[in-house]
């Protein structure tokens, strides 16, 4: 067996991490029994200043004929976010209508939490993020810009079948897990687009009889997430509320350096992208210190995707046993002076020795 993974990692740190991952989904692909052949594509914003466009259309048709993609991230200071964002990965989840963003997190080791009392598995939440809607629709409008009366609108947009789809998503997760979907809103104040969103959940959640809903709006999720995380199994909510949520639940276990995520459209014919929550992080970009553990994670996501299991559950192990390993190098995130390289080369020996 044979796969085809579309390498595009971006700008800043996303170069860092996905060259130090490389060699890793090359050793679990051994462990697999299956190839691999890794395609890269530069795309972003450094693409941008150095041909005028993010990422060209020929592009996109490439990585689109591959398996899977990870993404390291795009952006850089000197260009505009929201331009980049929407020419370079966001375009890449729209035009594959890549609609179910997954963000699991799990605690690996008590000394990776920043909370006292939570050790190994005692967080363990998997996050379902509606990733087409919401207000990553880019509509809206600038009225009478720098007058007297300047105003911007920015719209959000709720469909049946993009809150249907993604709730049945979660809910499916959760009749395999702990039976039960905290849905995360904020309808006591939108009063259409959540109230909507909140409709069509409670009306997905009668297809499930063995799945208990629990409905929290987003200003209470933000504090208990923090204080009190082990209440959260399967969560799901809209794209922005989600986006931001989910880095507090990176945070209570372990921080960026350690969530990973999956860009999915289960119903199409089209690869999964496979990309770290974080960003470029431009204040270390160049270091050589980002933590590529996110991204190595998110390659173990890519391989449950295509159904490689022990690939991805080996990934997984070596990260836990490098986490649980007091001697082994860490990254400055977690409290370390090791560099991405020291850590990836630790994870990566660790990985054949599972075998
Ligand atoms: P960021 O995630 O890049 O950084 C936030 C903080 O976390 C920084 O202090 C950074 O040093 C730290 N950090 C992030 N990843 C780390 C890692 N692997 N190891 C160690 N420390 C890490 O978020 P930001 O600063 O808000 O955004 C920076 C740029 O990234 C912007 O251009 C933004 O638009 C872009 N961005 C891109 C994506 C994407 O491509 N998917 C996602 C988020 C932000």
């Amino acid at each position: 067996m044979s796969y085809t993974i579309a390498l595009t990692p971006g700008d800043g740190i996303g170069q860092e991490v996905v060259s130090a991952t490389v060699p890793i989904l090359e050793t679990a692909a051994d462990i697999g029994g299956f190839d691999l052949e890794m395609n890269t594509y530069e795309m972003g914003a450094a693409h941008y200043i150095e041909t005028g466009t993010v990422m060209e259309d020929e592009t996109l048709e490439a990585i689109r004929d591959h398996d899977a993609i990870l993404l390291g991230g795009v952006g850089l200071p000197e260009v505009d976010n929201a331009f980049v964002a929407a020419e370079g990965h966001h375009r890449i989840r729209r035009e594959l209508d890549l609609w179910n963003n997954l963000r699991p997190a799990y605690l690996f080791d008590e000394s990776v939490c920043p909370l006292k009392g939570y050790g190994h598995g005692d967080i363990d939440i998997l996050w379902f993020r509606e990733n087409s809607e919401g207000e990553y629709i880019d509509a809206g409008g600038r009225l009478d810009r720098g007058g007297r009366t300047d105003t911007a609108i920015q719209c959000s947009v709720y469909t049946r079948e993009g809150i249907e789809r993604i709730a049945r998503a979660a809910f499916d997760a959760a009749t395999d897990r702990d039976g039960i979907v905290h849905n995360i809103t904020k309808s006591n104040v939108l009063s259409y687009g959540a109230a909507f969103w909140d409709e069509v959940v409670e009306e997905v959640a009668t297809e499930y009889p063995d799945v208990t809903l629990e409905k929290l709006y987003v200003d209470a999720a933000n504090l208990s997430i923090v204080v009190q995380p082990e209440r959260y199994d399967v969560v799901v909510g809209p794209n922005l509320f989600s986006d931001i949520l989910t880095d507090a639940t990176a945070g209570v276990v372990g921080g960026l350096g350690l969530a990973p995520s999956a860009n999915l459209n289960p119903n199409e014919d089209v690869p999964g992208m496979f990309e770290p929550v974080h960003g470029t992080a431009p204040d270390i970009a160049g270091e050589g210190i980002a933590n590529p553990l996110a991204t190595v994670l998110s390659g173990a996501l890519l391989f449950d995707d295509l159904g490689e299991d022990g690939a991805a559950d080996a990934i997984r192990a070596a990260v836990e046993a490098q986490l649980q390993d007091e001697s082994a190098p860490r990254t400055p995130d977690l409290g370390g002076d090791a560099m991405t390289d020291d850590v990836a080369t630790d994870l990566n020996e660790r990985l054949r020795n599972l075998n």
